[in-house]
């Protein structure tokens, strides 16, 4: 059977540099700018799990995350390390696995054969613990038949663990997580839904359409198929033909302006998505990267619930990536940006088309 294998590094920047700091391990590390260096509204980017514990958490404010951590040791971040790292991280995954598909600089995606699910936790648990002699990072991997649900696993395995959730497992294994669990659901959706008192994927589920669809708009029909196990088919990228197409701009004067660069974001990927469609082709993930004036480059990407032709979905997408990147990273320090990239990804053509997820992702995104 063919199974998604779902890899997310475990506090990827905090453990990039443990590599190359034994000396702090098991001590509270912050990966950000120190407040009293650091714009007011700057967020902590990555917490080591002992600063985890006494409640810091990545995108926290530093003021917040140094008050209930003041023993906390500060790095800098140090973007081109993390994306070398990156790179041998993506590059061993190859090696070893045949269908590696990159989802952000810390995840990635993989299909494998498998005979059973104890079949499929041997090959995740040698994965692991070959990734971590060779690369020296610790990861945490999710198991499933389908990649929202292998993805949510890898969550739910964090830190250091493998967690397989076989197709009749599913429903069972999503109804007590928070609707914070569903890829894409934030903190402004989990809100509007608890107005409507669903906060568990249980009560999503029995909730219905019409009540999501009044809480959180069109989107609230698809989070609810899959609060309740109705996931499309899982569709594997194809290996033929371009897996991938972007669109890079460089600006003539570096940008500091987040809604400059979210009416540039929206113009390219709509070129983008109309190219791409012009040429008969269907994309299942979007990616945004941004290069600051420093040269250092931050990227994200998002893999859809099924392959769409739509630009103004490539627009919406690549425009909510964009606020996630620049609410991440942009705050922490008051770079501007030198060249924005849109991205495309598992490119398939149109007539391999399985399923439709349009209006899945063409809904109003309150995040
Ligand atoms: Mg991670």
């Amino acid at each position: 059977m063919r199974w998604v294998l779902y890899v997310d590094m475990d506090a990827f920047y905090v453990n990039c540099e443990l590599r190359d700091r034994p000396e702090l391990r098991g001590l509270p590390l912050l990966i950000g700018h120190r407040p009293t260096d650091a714009p007011s509204r700057a967020v902590v980017l990555s917490a080591s799990y002992e600063a985890r514990r006494v409640g810091v958490r990545s995108a926290q404010p530093v003021r917040e995350a140094a008050r209930r951590c003041p023993e906390a040791r500060w790095l800098p971040p140090d973007f081109p390390k993390y994306e070398a790292r990156s790179g041998e991280v993506m590059a061993w995954l190859r090696e070893r696995f045949s269908a590696v598909h990159p989802q952000s600089i810390d995840e990635a995606m993989l299909f494998v054969e498998a005979g059973s699910p104890a079949a499929l936790v041997e090959i995740a648990k040698g994965a692991q613990a070959g990734l971590r002699d060779a690369v020296g990072l610790p990861s945490s991997w999710g198991g499933a038949p389908h990649h929202l649900i292998a993805k949510i696993a890898s969550d739910r395995a964090k830190p250091g663990g493998v967690r397989i959730v076989p197709a009749d497992e599913v429903a069972r294994f999503l109804a007590p997580q928070s609707v914070r669990a569903i890829p894409g659901v934030g903190p402004k959706t989990a809100a509007a839904l608890e107005q409507g008192g669903i906060r568990t994927i249980e009560e999503l589920a029995a909730a219905g359409h019409r009540t999501a669809r009044r809480l959180i708009g069109a989107w609230g029909g698809s989070l609810v198929e899959i609060a309740r196990g109705r996931l499309p088919p899982q569709e594997e990228p194809t290996e033929s033909g371009p897996r991938s197409r972007s669109s890079d701009r460089t600006f003539a004067t570096d940008v500091a302006d987040l809604g400059e660069l979210e009416g540039t974001v929206t113009e390219m990927a709509r070129e983008l998505g109309e190219a791409v469609a012009r040429e008969g082709y269907r994309f299942g993930a979007v990616g945004v990267a941004l290069r600051w004036e420093d040269f250092a480059r931050v990227q994200r990407g998002r893999a859809l619930p099924g392959s769409t032709a739509s630009p103004a979905v490539l627009a919406n997408a690549a425009s909510r990536l964009l606020r996630e990147v620049w609410e991440e990273e942009a705050r922490t320090s008051a770079r501007r940006v030198r060249t924005v990239t849109v991205r495309v990804e598992r490119l398939r053509r149109a007539r391999e088309k399985q399923v439709s997820l349009d209006t899945f992702a063409a809904g109003p995104s309150p995040d």
